[in-house]
């Protein structure tokens, strides 16, 4: 039987950015405690966890001390090692599970697993040397989007391939790391999908969300995204074939691109995070279980909740940089729904906070 969570057990979280801060902040509506536990001596999660504690991901012995305080741990980050949490596995359970990690943290072993499964993705070719990329791209054409399979977010670790880009640049950009190149997408949105699975392969996701990329930084979502009923559908159940696939235990989200044709809407998923996301941030007041609440339901073995929205259209808008300035503005603001993360230093492409309004 999986391990049910009792009031006052304890969740260890992997990670203390402001997606350990709102885990931890849900886990404690729930009376459930948390410990923090990540590299650096201060962050965003380490304010308001119940307990935290700083160690490197390959300290054995410090991870074992944490272990034993925990009684499931879960991790707010893909690039997490593997080895950690494999070892972690072995003392306590972690969720979502290794597969899950390993499938997200892998940009080839990502689509090989999405196609697998029979779903659309970019077309794609595993790139190992510049020969690699070179015939890849002859077979490809341009433009195309050069990606590490590794350590990849926010638009990092990649490089657009356009007419003019002269190859052997390319691949010493991304370091010459292992990658993928994959065919170019003519996006007209990025949606995505912020869903879950339980410990008895229960399964709830939200309305479908419209992301705004600057910068490539996730600017603004909006729920329930403008697409034909039918798209959402769709959306829904590719994420449900991927949390099962994955047989994975807590909230997961599903980035896609959306293409029009005169056929008809198609989805194309980019990638999957193992993990609460960006995008999800306004089902804190715009939906009846935040995906953090929702996330911790997950991994103490408890039933999910609902995912329902409680308005009409909801927007998120993230404070990046030096925006979060506007704090007494936006706190003056009559239904505006402000989260500051507590960070100390706004710096250019950092997330400091959020905003959500409701429009009942
Ligand atoms: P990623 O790090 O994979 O989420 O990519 C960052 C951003 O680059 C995406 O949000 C898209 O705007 C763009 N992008 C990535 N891959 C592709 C693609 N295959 N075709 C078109 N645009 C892409």
């Amino acid at each position: 039987m999986p391990k049910v969570l009792a009031p006052r057990d304890t969740i260890g979280i992997l990670g203390g950015g402001q997606l350990g801060r709102m885990t931890a902040l849900a886990a404690a509506e729930l009376g459930l405690r948390t410990l923090i536990y990540q590299p650096e001596r201060d962050g965003p999660g380490f304010d308001v966890a119940t307990e935290t504690m700083s160690g490197a991901y390959e300290d054995e012995a410090r991870l074992a001390e944490f272990a034993a305080r925990c009684d499931v741990i879960t991790y707010e980050f893909e690039n997490v090692p593997a080895a950690t949490v494999a070892f972690l596995d072995a003392l306590k359970p972690v969720r979502p599970g290794a597969r899950m990690l390993s499938v997200s943290q892998d940009r080839l072993a990502e689509k090989d697993f999405i196609t697998g499964l029979g779903i659309a993705c970019a077309p794609y070719r595993a790139i190992d040397s510049l020969s690699d990329l070179e015939a890849a791209v002859a077979a490809m054409g341009r433009p195309s989007v050069l990606k590490t399979r590794r350590f990849g977010y926010d638009g990092k670790g990649q490089v657009l391939i356009r007419a003019e880009t002269v190859l052997a640049e390319a691949w010493s950009t991304i370091g010459g790391q292992p990658a993928v190149l994959e065919g170019f997408v003519p996006f007209i949105a990025e949606v995505s999908v912020i869903a879950a699975r339980g410990v008895d392969g229960s399964f709830a996701a939200y309305d479908l969300c419209e992301n705004e990329h600057r910068n490539h930084i996730l600017w603004q979502t909006s729920v329930p995204a403008r697409v034909a009923p039918e798209t959402a559908d769709a959306a829904l159940e590719i994420a449900r074939k991927i949390g099962a696939g994955l047989e994975t235990t807590g909230v997961f989200a599903v980035e896609l691109f959306l293409v029009r044709e005169n056929t008809g809407e198609r989805l194309v998923v980019n990638e999957i995070a193992p993990r609460v996301h960006n995008s999800g941030h306004w089902t804190i007041e715009g939906a009846e279980c935040s995906q953090f609440e929702q996330h911790v339901r997950a991994v103490a073995g408890w039933p999910l909740g609902s995912t329902a929205r409680t308005g009409r259209a909801i927007t998120m808008q993230n404070l990046i940089g030096y925006e979060a300035g506007d704090w007494l503005t936006l706190a003056s603001e009559p239904g505006a729904h402000l989260h500051l993360y507590g960070k100390s230093e706004a710096r250019p492409g950092r997330k400091m906070g959020h905003v959500t309004r409701v429009r009942r």
